[in-house]
């Protein structure tokens, strides 16, 4: 018999029927989530369906973290709205200070493997580090699934990317996700999943398996898994494999032995490139951050590389946490130390600047190298700044040096299956 895909299996296990690509399901969610982006809509919409009482408060999240703290007063009142409904409706709100949504929810259990889980955010993917079936939504669908507990899908076709070697010990996670997505291209998976096979990520950290999951928004794709082996989490778990007869729409086999760090330069997340083709190009500002790299191993790559050096002159370094944790730690083990006394600006855990709405816009004709998963024109706020796309490790020995140049090898990248997000 014809196997299944992770995702097939996922949505066997919730609604008791065999799916192929494109087989239509109502199936119930093990969860939500909603950022001050996509909330306030939802409850909007939500009123207008009539709606009450949530349909199970304990399984949904509220996050405030795209514009946190409020950078103005539309925004504030938009938080205090989300804060009322959370209070009226039992359901927590994590607020101010707290971290990135798909940071948050991971750190707090919302989602598990096997879990089908929905989020108004389109980095939702990122839990399929955990493999989880977790994909975004929109504010009137995530109305109905906090009515109901259900979403209807389609059943999506499935990519599967096997790749052979290790990394250098120059090169991260995020090299290696930035590469894959310069190959498949921005709408080389749209409404795929995305299966990601290999032993580089049978010792990978779940904080590395996090920034490649996450850029499958990058792809296109509905949702993205990193094969469960070697997942290492603070409880057990009955991890959900793929049959070996399952039927993938397409594979890709990729060696990536040798694969130096990569940039994407401007203005997309699949203008990919090894970073050799712009050594030298001035930067003025570099930022850590994100949903994709703002997590401790991040934040300790950049530390190693500026610890006991100077930003110089004209060049600034902005980093977001990307959790109130993950933040606690880095001022723990003296990552943080390391990382201001070299002249690097730590802002609220949160989105910070990835999305431009505050916390660090670009001036005109500044070229930006970042930790992020995004570089459209106007991105971080500003359509005449440029960015470029890179790792942690990257962005920190680009603005030690004023201009973009890899980082040099560091066995810490790759070598550790931690746990620490
Ligand atoms: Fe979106 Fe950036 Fe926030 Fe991630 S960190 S959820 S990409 S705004």
């Amino acid at each position: 018999m014809r196997g299944m895909t992770t995702v097939e299996k996922i949505l066997f296990q919730k609604t008791g029927q065999r799916v192929r690509p494109g087989d239509i399901v109502i199936a119930p969610v093990d969860g939500l989530m909603a950022t001050d982006t996509t909330a306030p809509g939802a409850l909007r919409a939500f009123e207008k369906m009539g709606g009450q009482r949530v349909w199970a408060p304990e399984k949904c999240a509220f996050v405030i973290d795209h514009a946190a703290p409020a950078p103005n007063e539309r925004i504030a009142n938009l938080h205090q709205m989300m804060r009322e409904f959370a209070r009226q409706q039992g359901i927590r709100l994590f607020e101010i200070g707290e971290g990135i949504c798909h940071q948050v929810i991971v750190e707090h259990g919302y989602v598990r493997p096997g879990y089908l889980f929905i989020g108004a955010d389109s980095h939702t993917p990122t839990y399929g580090a955990l493999n989880a079936f977790a994909c975004g939504v929109g504010s009137t669908d995530l109305a109905a699934v906090l009515l109901t507990g259900k979403i209807w899908l389609k059943t999506p076709a499935t990519l599967r990317i096997r790749c052979h070697g290790q990394l250098r010990a120059d090169a991260s996670p995020k090299d290696l996700i930035l590469y894959l997505t310069g190959k498949v291209g921005i709408s080389g998976a749209t409404y795929m999943s995305v299966e990601f096979e290999g032993e580089v990520f049978e010792r990978m950290s779940l904080a590395g398996r996090m920034c490649v999951a996450n850029m499958t928004a990058e792809m296109g794709a509905k949702t993205g898994f990193v094969h469960p082996r070697g997942l290492k989490l603070p409880y057990p778990f009955e991890p959900v494999e793929p049959d070996p007869t399952a039927e993938y729409a397409r594979t890709i086999d990729v060696e990536i032995g040798e694969l130096p760090p990569q940039v994407a330069a401007p203005e997309s997340p699949d203008n990919v490139h090894p970073i050799d083709r712009y050594v030298g190009t001035p930067v003025h500002y570099g930022f850590i951050g994100t949903c994709g790299n703002g997590r401790l191993e991040d934040l300790q790559a950049a530390a190693r590389i500026l610890r006991g050096k100077r930003l110089p002159e004209g060049v600034r370094l902005v980093i977001a946490p990307a959790s109130r944790s993950v933040l606690l730690e880095a001022m723990l083990d003296g990552t943080a130390h390391t990382l201001v006394a070299a002249g690097a600006t730590l802002i609220t855990p949160g989105c910070g600047p990835c999305v431009g709405s505050h916390e660090g816009v670009p001036a005109d004709g500044e070229t930006v190298i970042s930790a992020a998963n995004r570089n459209f024109r106007g991105r971080m706020g500003n359509p005449r700044a440029q960015i470029f796309l890179a790792s942690p490790a990257t962005v920190a020995a680009s603005v030690l040096a004023g201009y973009i140049t890899p980082p040099p090898p560091d066995e810490a990248h790759n070598t550790e299956a931690i746990s620490t997000l």
